[in-house]
């Protein structure tokens, strides 16, 4: 109890109170504290093994010295070169503290309480979450082989649905839907029905895929004026720490989520980053080369190990270790590889691993070969 035995949670906004809130990856300096390992791996968060492009660094350490100005609150240098970078209008841009930030806005401006948001079983959480902060109905729809299930996703849209979530690639099961099954759907979503199309993963999944495989976003925004696409500089472009994404759509809504954001959401130096992790494509080539190796090299050696997974677009594998993962996850931990639990998304066999650098991923391996073998060895 506080000291003024003021029952807060009776203050608190009913809707606030259940939220589960989003549990991060465990952070490599937590696991050195508790196991004081030296050597960690940090396969948890889908981050970038490379970093940032060293353009990026400079770009910031040259920026230092305006640490105590404030940011441009339009991001007018960023929207400008995504807007080239895209073929679109700077004005169809918002710019967020990551994406999240924007997710979460397109749920404020165009939901509240009685209506209906829908989005797919073993979905991003930041969907759900979204969804009760605002206090409308989060409508999970059922997954089909672990992925959206587009046409009874359609079949459950109703008078009050408002915002639906789709992610392609899908975080965490990696999983994508097709160009032909995407138009079916978006064509038929009523054009009163915000469509936000999470593209968080598109550099790996164009990597990974042909375009009849895979959809690109914003090929679809003159068509579709409900459909947002959003997309983020903390994967490929490996600027996860800085905070910045972006959310790409027509120029009346993307008015709107402007509308509602903090003044100031992005900071200066999330700003000079993103647009010198833009310039450098040829960065982002290599990150998605070393992706393809290092998904290659862990998908070999679990099919050696006779272990299953599910085929994955992203820089990210689901695999499933049934009735052992979370022995697994612990016996991974205590040798200093970390990977991601996704029970909380109701998958309770599986662990996902980010790709990592050749040397992570074979300390993943390894460890992953000891943890298993123990693990017989003790039944
Ligand atoms: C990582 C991720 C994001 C982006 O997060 P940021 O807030 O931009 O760092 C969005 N959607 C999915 C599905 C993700 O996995």
């Amino acid at each position: 109890m506080n000291e003024t035995n003021v029952a807060y949670c009776d203050l608190v906004q009913p809707q606030i109170l259940g939220i589960h809130p989003y549990i991060p990856g465990k952070p490599v300096s937590e696991l050195q504290r508790e196991l004081g390992l030296t050597y960690i791996s940090k396969l948890a968060s889908n981050e970038n093994p490379l970093g940032a492009s060293p353009a990026v660094l400079t770009a910031i350490q040259h920026e230092l010295k305006e640490i105590a100005r404030y940011p441009d609150g339009s991001a007018y240098a960023l929207k400008s070169a995504l807007a080239d970078f895209l073929s679109i209008r700077p004005e169809q841009l918002a710019i967020g503290n990551g994406s999240n930030e924007l997710l979460e806005l397109v749920a404020r401006v165009f939901a509240g309480p009685g209506d209906e948001i829908l989005y797919s079983q073993y979905a991003f959480v930041v969907y759900p979450i979204s969804a009760q902060v605002v206090g409308a109905t989060g409508v999970e729809v059922p997954a089909k082989d672990w992925g959206h299930d587009l046409p009874a996703m359609l079949a459950a849209i109703t008078d009050k649905t408002k915002v639906i979530y789709l992610a392609n690639p899908n975080n965490p099961t990696g999983t994508v839907f097709n160009r032909k099954e995407w138009e079916a759907f978006i064509s038929q979503v009523p054009k009163t029905v915000i469509v936000v199309l999470d593209e968080a993963y598109v550099e790996y999944a164009q990597a990974q895929l042909n375009s009849d495989e895979y959809a690109n976003g914003i090929d679809y925004l003159t068509s579709y004026s409900n459909l947002l696409v959003s997309r983020t500089f903390s994967k490929a472009y490996g600027l996860a720490s800085l905070r910045v994404g972006y959310l790409a759509g027509c120029e009346e809504i993307i008015s709107y989520i402007n509308q509602v954001r903090a003044p100031f959401n992005v900071n200066n130096y999330a700003q000079i980053a993103a647009v010198s992790a833009l310039e450098d494509q040829g960065f982002v080539e290599k990150v998605l080369l070393l992706n393809q190796q290092g998904m290659r090299q862990i998908q070999e050696a679990l099919s050696i190990l006779g272990i299953d997974s599910i085929p994955s677009a992203g820089n990210f594998l689901c695999i499933d270790l049934g009735e052992k993962a979370m022995e697994v996850n612990q016996g991974l931990l205590e040798e200093g590889v970390i990977v991601r639990p996704v029970s909380n998304y109701g998958l309770h066999c599986f662990l996902r691993v980010s790709i990592g650098t050749q040397v992570e991923n074979q300390h993943f391996i390894d460890t992953l070969k000891s943890v298993l073998l123990s693990i017989s060895k003790d039944l």
